[in-house]
């Protein structure tokens, strides 16, 4: 199920919120019973891999930097 976080703008304070994604949308009060609240971004499974490799430009596998005239 996934996690959500929010926060409470009545008291400043971050909560999680497990719920289905169905639910994501939800209202969710904070711990101390405050509803004006704000679902933040959630970073789940994504933290620490930040850049995403670029795939290399031509396509690759057999051009002309494949047979080494390019080295
Ligand atoms: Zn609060």
């Amino acid at each position: 199920m996934p996690r959500y976080d929010f926060r409470c703008r009545a008291c400043g304070d971050t909560f999680e919120v497990n719920r289905p994604m169905a639910a994501a949308g939800d209202p969710a009060p904070c711990p101390s019973g405050h509803d004006d609240t704000v679902k933040l971004l959630t970073t789940v499974g994504l933290s620490g891999r930040g850049d995403a490799i670029p795939a290399p430009s031509g396509g690759g596998g057999g051009g002309c930097c494949g047979g080494g005239c390019c080295s």
